[in-house]
């Protein structure tokens, strides 16, 4: 069985002493009977002070990006060795805003989250079609490439969850349907079996993200392969976040 995971993307949002009240009433909001695992990514100068805020709490800190090489001169960039050192445990890699606001491509993508897990970190790697691609029919062809051009054997899933993002759904308040949802995420499945096999598409954990809230969150989760959520402006307010972790927890029956 897939345990549920929810993971708050907060860009580049919350000053430390926002960020703190967060991670506090998020602490103090969780159920101390947790069925799902939980996250929050916060911005990279908020990640050594928050570590200490997080410790002790289920509550994993997590990048939203990094680079792929260890050290050395490459002004403004952030090694995945350098995340570790400060109390991280996972990297978002290949967010839509990192692919089509900053030019990601696949292959540098694909560098990146082999850096990461070189480092010890685990990935969220980000896929999703944008609004002309979906209504031109070319969702599958899209995440396609993405998985395609940037998985296979020089990349253990064992470490990596799939977060489907329709780039269409994120920070608009449209969301995907439940069923929109378990299409993608069943197509996702289904390639993974093709590069991988049965079992690591069985055991892969594919989260959605795209204007989840408390409201639409259990059932999104409740779709047969849908793993979690990957929650963005939802993820900046204490109780829209801890709605969401209980949809995700009522729709394991929890
Ligand atoms: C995201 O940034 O990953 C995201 C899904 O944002 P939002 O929930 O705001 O749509």
């Amino acid at each position: 069985m897939r345990r549920k995971y929810v993971v708050g993307n907060w860009k580049m949002n919350l000053v430390l002493s926002e960020a703190t009240a967060l991670v506090e009433g998020l602490k103090d909001g969780l159920s101390k009977d947790l069925t799902v695992d939980v996250g929050v990514c916060p911005p990279f100068v908020l990640l050594a002070p928050l570590s200490k805020v997080v410790a002790g709490s289920p509550i994993e800190l997590g990048a939203q990006n990094c680079y792929f090489e260890p050290k050395g001169a490459f002004t403004g960039e952030i090694s995945p060795q350098m995340l570790k050192d400060v109390g991280c445990s996972t990297v978002i890699i290949g967010h839509s805003e990192r692919r089509h606001v900053f030019g990601e491509t696949n292959p540098l993508l694909k560098k990146k989250i082999q850096a990461a897990l070189a480092a010890g970190l685990k990935v969220i790697y980000c896929v999703g079609e944008k609004l002309d691609e979906r209504e031109a029919g070319r969702t599958e062809a899209v995440l396609h490439e993405q998985l395609h051009e940037v998985l296979g054997a020089d990349i253990s899933l064992a470490q990596v969850t799939i977060a489907y993002e329709p780039v269409w759904a994120i920070g608009t308040g449209k969301t995907a349907t439940g069923q929109q949802a378990q299409d993608a995420h069943a197509y996702i499945r289904r390639e993974i079996e093709k590069l991988y096999n049965s079992q690591t598409a069985q055991e892969v954990r594919i989260q959605y993200g795209g204007s989840v809230n408390a409201a639409n969150a259990q059932e999104l989760m409740s779709q047969p392969d849908v793993d979690g959520a990957l929650v963005g402006g939802a993820s900046l307010k204490v109780n829209d976040f801890l709605g969401i972790i209980k949809g995700a927890m009522a729709a394991t029956g929890a």
